[in-house]
């Protein structure tokens, strides 16, 4: 099934290039070379946003945004906004999860199809609406990315309102993971060094906190063993029965969690927003691919909106975003392009599942013509819920994402 899907895709693609067919509903052939790349895809009779799960009404209300003909990047704006402004996200904006300095810094990216414009801001503090700054670096600078103090500044400038967004919360599971961590230095995941938890023996260097989610049975007095340790550590550091198992959780699993929204109307414009508080404990100025434009966002007008969550350094490498549009520049749907840029995550690794065990990733994708995706690496999250991504095509639904390896992450990923 899958050899036929490609094999089309491959032989459609050649065709193309060579100038052989016509491309979608105009097959207006530019006589010069490829044809005319604005007529392949053809807006949807109904607008359409893809995201993840918000718990909140953010998707239904830009969606209606959309319907009154407001503007795509308004609508992709105001749903990041609802999880900024959400102190029990602990992915984004207020309340997000600190760097190792119990710091909260917030990276965003966004790109408006109709102007072909693009902001990003990176590792930028005390200010809460990431995405929103991101937007204004579009606007108003003749630059596309600023970070750190100066991104700061230049929001104060422009008019945000800088408040401290480390959280009562977020600042005790901070304090449990610098009693219980070891930090970030040393070999990663993509080090010959790197070597895998071994039972009761944690690993050295960045992975070390990862312990098997789902533990062997030889394994599991280990896990075991730790979340006690942690609990009891939560509870002398004040923090509330309800949040202790999280907080456990948080820093053997440490939570990563960013927002993408891609969005697109009638009239085949589409904007795209991607906005985080990046990975948890994370060395300052740190930044993943959420400010990446290519990695975590990518927005061709003519073509398709995508963007990330997951481990940003694997997307980085891949130029994930824009990885799939491209692929749909060549004709691939969606969910096809999708499973390209994953493939080529896991080409990273040789294929070695003992290290794509502790990744993931979920892309969200929109092609202009309203087809849509959301794909993910492994099938499953560490709860072993199916993972799932969110669309609105007129109907507001969850659906379960196309995956490239059944099975569940060890990763820290939370959707
Ligand atoms: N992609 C984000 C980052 O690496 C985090 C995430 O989506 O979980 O900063």
């Amino acid at each position: 099934m899958m050899s036929t899907t490609r094999r089309d895709f491959l032989s459609r693609t050649a065709m193309m290039a060579a100038g052989t067919v016509g491309v979608g509903a105009g097959e207006t052939a530019n006589r010069n070379g490829p044809a005319d790349i604005s007529l392949q895809y053809q807006p949807p009779k109904k607008p359409v946003i893809v995201t993840r799960e918000t718990g909140d009404d953010t998707v239904a209300e830009a969606y209606a945004m959309l319907e009154r003909g407001g503007d795509t990047l308004n609508a992709a704006l105001h749903i990041c906004q609802g999880r900024e402004d959400d102190p029990n996200d602990h992915s984004v904006g207020l309340g997000g999860l600190p760097n190792e300095d119990g710091v909260v810094e917030l990276d965003a990216s966004v790109m408006h199809g109709p102007t072909r414009q693009a902001g990003a801001v990176g590792a930028v503090q005390n200010i809460r609406h990431a995405a929103l700054l991101a937007e204004t670096v579009m606007q108003r600078t003749a630059h596309v990315m600023i970070v750190g103090n100066g991104a700061e500044k230049f929001a104060v400038d422009e008019g945000f309102q800088r408040e401290n967004l480390l959280t009562d919360d977020a600042r005790k599971i901070w304090l449990l993971w610098k009693e219980h961590s070891n930090g970030w230095w040393g070999p990663g995941l993509d080090s010959p060094d790197w070597k895998p938890p071994a039972v009761g023996k944690p690993a050295q260097g960045p992975m070390a906190r990862l312990m098997p989610r789902h533990p062997s049975e030889e394994q599991a007095p280990m896990v075991k063993d730790a979340l006690r340790r942690l609990s009891e550590m939560a509870d002398r550091m004040g923090i509330r029965p309800d949040l202790r198992r999280e907080a456990a959780l948080q820093v053997l699993w440490p939570t990563t969690g960013t927002i993408h929204v891609s969005a697109l109307n009638t009239k085949g414009e589409m904007s795209g927003a991607t906005t985080t508080s990046g990975l948890a404990w994370k060395i300052p100025g740190r930044l993943g691919d959420s400010p990446i434009i290519g990695a975590g966002c990518y927005t061709d007008q003519d073509i398709g909106s995508a963007g990330a969550t997951g481990n940003g350094e694997e997307n980085i490498k891949v130029a994930g975003a824009h990885t799939i549009v491209d692929q749909m520049r060549q004709g691939a749907t969606p969910k096809e392009a999708g499973m390209e840029a994953l493939r080529r995550i896991a080409r990273n690794y040789n294929n070695d599942m003992t290290k794509l065990r502790y990744l993931d990733m979920i892309y969200y994708i929109v092609r202009r013509d309203g087809a849509y995706a959301g794909v993910s690496l492994w099938s499953t999250r560490g709860t072993g819920a199916r993972k799932n991504f969110v669309v609105h095509d007129g109907t507001l639904r969850t659906e379960p994402c196309d995956y490239l390896y059944e099975g569940t992450t060890l990763s820290m990923h939370p959707f």
